[in-house]
């Protein structure tokens, strides 16, 4: 499972060859790889926010839980992304609606704050230090962007509630000092923290509640029946149930073990740099709030600061898999464009890693036969609903789905071009998306 360190960092990057979030830990010794058989009633595939999750919710109701991570655990997504806890959900409220009508909609939305309340229970409950915040700037940066802006923001407050304050002009200025964006709204549920502190810290926990997990053991092969058999290169887990949450990467290993599922989402690449940390007065006057900040770009830019206050800057997606060239340099402009300020602050990290996009934007949760569950297409929102979807499948794994099923009636397209030709029909289709944004 090398993808992510292997083709996610450019050549010209003569920086820290790994995350700022890895620099800023220390992992936990004693996770070995799987030797032998072992037999367990749960089977979760992958270590990130949703595998762990799964197994945390699964051994408080009494499970026996075996975690196998091909890699490390959060070495995918989880440990590697903006950090960003937001409410909702990708594909937006009103595909919800009208896929699922109003009232399971709601049902939804209301469990994405369920989300967000669920990674502070846990902070509290795990002891979880993880530099969490609470805050969230969406910023537009167009007349035309900014009325899209204003308009989505009014029908969440109107139909869901969420209280946000717009600002439009030169009031802006008050939420963030750049002369990018035109129009800005700032709500307080959503907000962030440091992913992989919380990822080792969920870790912790799970293995506090007598959760087994393995590091490199990939999972090359699932036999399927009413006792599964899940194979790695070092042994095996014969379990009852099995809850796939390997995201992107399932999708390499994916033919042998959930070829159904595997078509429906894609990994798009997303980087991020962080700066030196900087002076404090300076962050101040950035952005005062000390929120995490988006804008509603086809492609987006979101960044906040961390913790010792380094600008984390995110954006500059490919849809081909391939690292873009140049890639620091072009982070630094995208970065420049919003803070002129910061055009001469040095970056110190550069990574990136695959966000799984499902066609709609929607997530895409639902089982395989009786006892296969699988969490994906968090695209881009999973910070946040990955624990929701780890405690909705613990649920159904229990006997009770009703929460999942809502979740399991959204339609999903698979991507077209089968498996040779789904990369460059999605990098061409993205490819117009953004030249639209564009003009
Ligand atoms: C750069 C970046 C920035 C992002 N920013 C944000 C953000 O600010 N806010 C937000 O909400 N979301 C963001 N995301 C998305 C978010 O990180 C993901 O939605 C979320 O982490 C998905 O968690 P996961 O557990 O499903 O997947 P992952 O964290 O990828 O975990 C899957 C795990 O499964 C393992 N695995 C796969 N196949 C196998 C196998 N066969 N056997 C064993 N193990 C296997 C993998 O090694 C991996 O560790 C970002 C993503 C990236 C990459």
């Amino acid at each position: 499972m090398r993808l992510w360190t292997s083709s996610i960092l450019g050549s010209d990057t003569q920086l820290n060859q790994g995350s700022y979030y890895e620099a800023s830990v220390q992992r936990p010794t004693g996770v070995a790889p799987l030797q032998g058989g072992v037999e367990a009633d749960v089977l979760v595939v992958g270590a990130g926010f949703a595998g762990l999750s799964a197994a945390i919710e699964l051994a408080q109701r009494g499970y026996r839980v075996v975690v196998l991570e091909a890699d490390c655990a959060c070495a995918g997504a989880s440990g590697r992304n903006g950090g960003q806890a937001i409410v909702g959900v990708a594909s937006g409220q009103g595909l919800l609606e009208s896929q699922l009508g109003r009232s399971d909609a709601r049902r939804i939305w209301d469990m994405s704050l369920e989300a967000i309340d669920l990674i502070d229970e846990r902070i509290t409950r795990f002891a979880i230090a993880c530099d969490r915040v609470h805050g969230y700037l969406y910023v537009a940066d167009s007349p035309r962007k900014a009325r899209a802006l204003a308009l989505e923001l009014e029908t969440i407050r109107r139909d869901y509630g969420l209280s946000c304050e717009f600002s439009e002009g030169s009031a802006v200025q008050a939420c963030i000092r750049s002369p990018r964006y035109c129009a800005a709204g700032f709500e307080n549920r959503s907000g962030h923290l440091h992913p992989l502190k919380y990822g080792l810290g969920l870790l912790a926990a799970a293995r506090s509640l007598g959760v087994q997990v393995f590091e490199q053991s990939a999972v090359s092969g699932l036999q399927r029946g009413a006792k599964l058999v899940a194979t790695t290169g070092g042994g095996s887990v014969t379990a009852g149930f099995a809850v796939l949450a390997g995201n992107c990467m399932l999708g390499e290993l994916g033919p042998r073990v959930a070829p159904e599922i595997r078509p429906r989402i894609m990994p798009v690449g997303t980087y991020i740099v962080a700066t030196r940390p900087m002076d404090a007065d300076l962050c101040a006057r950035l952005v005062p709030s000390d929120a995490a900040v988006c804008d509603n770009n086809f492609a987006l830019d979101y960044f906040r600061f961390s913790a010792d206050r380094r600008m984390l800057f995110g954006g500059r997606v490919s849809y081909t898999t391939m690292t873009p060239r140049s890639l620091q340099a072009a982070m630094r402009r995208r970065m420049v464009a919003v803070f002129p300020q910061l055009a001469d602050v040095p970056i110190e990290f550069v990574w990136g890693g695959f966000v799984d996009i499902s066609m709609n934007r929607a997530p895409d949760f639902g089982r395989l036969g009786n006892n296969i569950y699988y969490l994906q297409g968090f695209s881009g929102h999973g910070v946040a609903l990955t624990g929701l979807a780890g405690r909705v499948v613990a649920e159904a794994v229990a006997g009770q789905s009703e929460r999942l099923d809502v979740f399991a009636r959204i339609r999903h397209r698979r991507f077209p071009g089968g498996s040779l030709l789904r990369t460059p029909s999605l990098a061409l289709a993205m490819a117009w998306q953004q030249l639209r944004d564009f003009f």
